[in-house]
């Protein structure tokens, strides 16, 4: 029995030994360190999409909104709106029928929260535009607060194809490029699905998109694969009901405007 104990005992500090050994090993193995992330490391330029003119709008008039739909923005006000900030009211300049991006009072976001919809949109560069690739006319939509349909002045201006107008911002480019040209009205007709999450807050099914261009298909039931950062990789972060966000950019180039903003529940 004493032996059958002393050959136990030195067993267990055989495997003791050989454990801190190995630990120390880990410890002083060097492993390459990750790169931060830079913002051109997520942007890709090739292939460009192909332009397709989109066909002509009659006038200045555009469709206003079907009678089931919840009118978020008709010429007049912007009791809709908030800032994301504290939920004050949304400082943007209202006139002529449209409303301007302010840059100074920052995002806007619908006060309501939505799933599932169909969102139209229009916007306008403005004909006085000026900056080249991503500072030129840089705006955006984002569905629940969080993924961003990229709005920019994508006519005869390149940039980043993951970055130009209609794209999934920093993840899939549009399938077209379908502007319209500075001081000519862009219409966006949106069809979003949202996601549903698993208990640990990972997608069960992720966010799809449908964008459409002034009758052009840009994301054809897309995936979203998570949030749209400037820097690095999407993110999954959980998340329920989600307003309409409109993006107030850094940029100096001159404001765009929207109008004629409707949204159908689904
Ligand atoms: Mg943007």
């Amino acid at each position: 029995m004493k032996k059958n104990c002393l050959l136990k005992k030195m067993a267990i500090t055989a495997v003791l030994t050989a454990l801190c050994f190995s630990v120390y090993a880990q410890e002083q193995k060097e492993y390459p360190k990750q790169e931060p992330m830079r913002p051109a490391m997520s942007e890709y330029w090739t292939p460009q999409p192909k332009v397709v003119t989109p066909g002509t709008a009659t006038g200045n008039a555009f469709l206003s909104a079907p009678s089931d739909a919840i009118v978020l923005f008709d010429g007049k006000d912007l009791s809709e709106w908030e800032s994301p900030k504290d939920g004050s009211p949304a400082q943007w300049n209202v006139h002529d029928g449209v409303v301007t991006v302010n840059k100074k009072a920052g995002d806007i976001q619908t006060k309501r929260k939505f799933e599932n919809f169909q969102l139209h949109i229009e916007w306008m560069i403005p004909a006085n535009i000026t900056g080249t690739g991503q500072v030129r006319g840089n705006s955006g939509v984002y569905m629940q607060g969080k993924y961003e349909v990229q709005v920019l002045d994508s006519y005869k201006s390149e940039t980043y194809v993951n970055g130009q107008a209609g794209s999934i911002y920093k993840q899939t480019p549009p399938l077209a490029n379908a502007m319209r040209k500075p001081g000519e009205w862009n219409v966006y007709d949106i069809i979003y699905s949202a996601p549903v999450f698993k208990e640990d807050g990972t997608y069960r099914i992720p966010p799809t998109i449908t964008v459409i261009q002034n009758g052009i298909v840009l994301q054809n039931h897309t995936t979203i694969l998570g949030t749209t950062e400037y820097i690095g990789f999407p993110k999954v972060e959980k998340h329920g009901a989600g307003p309409i966000l409109l993006q107030s950019h850094g940029d100096p180039s001159e404001p765009i405007s929207f109008r004629n903003i409707w949204i159908r529940e689904l």
